[in-house]
């Protein structure tokens, strides 16, 4: 008998022979930022936004048990509602205070905090300049706020102003893009778009989901880092990478906080988070806060392998932002590091070889990359040991042949 759902059989089968059908590996084991077990075995992990290793750190645990023991588990209702307890309360005084922002929101996801953002501050009438390689978040607030979407080159700060002078006339414009790219592990001209910002009267957001902890002398992100949280007021974070919970946060001043409390969507129609979460996340910025070393020593860990890869023949693009009108320069640091091989088929089939040898590197495709880009994203994380890092190279070294490696140039 047909079923109306038959053309899914089609259409899986052609994202098999394209190379995107995308499957679930279960772990087995907590998300342990260096090893990881799984349904596939023990696997060396190059694959988590666990930055810090904080996700199965033990004080988050506790954290979370004291919460859970205090409270119970679901939040019951969104926030507006009743969901809203006493931890996310505590959550949102921190989060503004580590971020010198006057006010501070919190929603389930990231996610759900760049649609929130976006859809708030503009719609019908209004125009939106957003890097090409933005997050797929910050491409689906866009679509979903009805304003008109001017993609402009990733990082090209002249191209976006070129949109910018080319559409008078628009009433409100909104410049948006992730501060370190999560996918390409560079780290967007911040300044520069400031300055194009403030010159033309545009709201600046920027989406600190992979820099939270990592960047910055307190570790609120490449904003700090740059010198720039007064002229980049309204950012985007997430509690899920480098705080190892779950859940996104907005901050901004005030009254941009409580429209977008009365306004966002994904804010008021969602149930709150757990206080469990909110618990963990503060005591993750605690350590942030105490434990400089475990970024320091992160960054200088991937500045290092970056170079080795490099000397290596590995065509890996610096991570540090073009000079453009920046004063404070950053190291080609991130860790975040991408090999890109193009095609998906022959990225996945890397990805594999990796796996069979003990090593999980994700295998990046379209749509979360252009096509032809299809890459391996390496994340390091400050639970990773130097044998760690001589073990992937060796892998990568023996798996992509110096010819290879010469592809990876186009
Ligand atoms: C992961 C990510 C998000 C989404 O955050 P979640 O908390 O995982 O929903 C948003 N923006 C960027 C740049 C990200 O990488």
């Amino acid at each position: 008998m047909p079923s109306p759902f038959d053309w899914t059989h089609d259409e899986l089968a052609r994202l098999e022979r394209e190379g995107l059908r995308r499957s679930l590996v279960t772990r087995t084991s907590p998300q342990l930022a260096s090893r990881i077990a799984s349904s596939r075995g023990t696997l060396l992990n190059f694959g988590s936004n666990d930055y810090l290793a904080l996700a199965a750190d033990e004080r988050l645990r506790e954290a979370a048990r004291r919460a859970i023991d205090e409270v119970g588990v679901g939040s019951g209702a969104s926030p507006l509602v009743t969901g809203f307890g006493r931890y996310h309360a505590v959550l949102a005084e921190r989060l503004a205070q580590f971020e010198h922002a006057e006010r501070a929101l919190l929603l389930v996801s990231g996610y759900a905090a760049n649609v929130a953002v976006v859809t708030a501050l503009v719609g019908r009438g209004d125009l939106i300049l957003s890097d090409a390689r933005n997050h797929a978040s910050i491409i689906d607030g866009c679509r979903l706020a009805g304003a008109e979407i001017a993609i402009y080159r990733h990082g090209d700060v002249e191209h976006a102003r070129e949109l910018l002078v080319s559409r008078p006339g628009v009433r409100r414009k909104l410049i948006i893009t992730d501060s370190l790219f999560s996918m390409d592990g560079d780290i967007a001209p911040l300044e520069s778009l400031a300055d194009l910002a403030e010159e033309h009267g545009a709201m600046l957001v920027v989406d600190e989901a992979h820099a939270t902890g990592v960047f910055g002398a307190r570790g609120s992100g490449v904003v700090e880092a740059l010198g720039l949280e007064s002229r980049i007021a309204v950012r985007v974070g997430t509690l899920s990478k480098s705080l190892g919970s779950s859940g996104g946060f907005i901050v901004g001043p005030a009254s941009v906080i409580d429209l977008l409390m009365s306004t966002a969507r994904t804010f008021i129609f969602s149930t709150a988070g757990t206080e469990a979460a909110a618990a963990a996340a503060l005591k993750a910025l605690e350590i942030v806060e105490q434990e400089p070393a475990l970024r320091a020593s992160l960054l200088a860990m991937s500045q290092t392998f970056r170079a080795e890869l490099r000397s290596r023949g590995f065509q890996v693009q610096c991570s540090a932002p073009a000079t453009g009108s920046q004063k404070i320069p950053l190291p080609d640091a991130s860790q975040i590091i991408p090999i890109v091989l193009g095609d998906p088929l022959r990225t996945m089939q890397v990805a594999q070889q990796l796996r069979e040898r003990g090593i999980w590197v994700p295998g990046i495709r379209p749509p979360s990359v252009p096509q032809g880009q299809s890459l391996l994203r390496i994340s390091l994380t400050s639970a990773h040991t130097s044998s760690d890092l001589d073990q992937l190279l060796s892998e990568l070294l023996a798996l992509l042949p110096a010819a290879s490696r010469e592809n990876s140039r186009s």
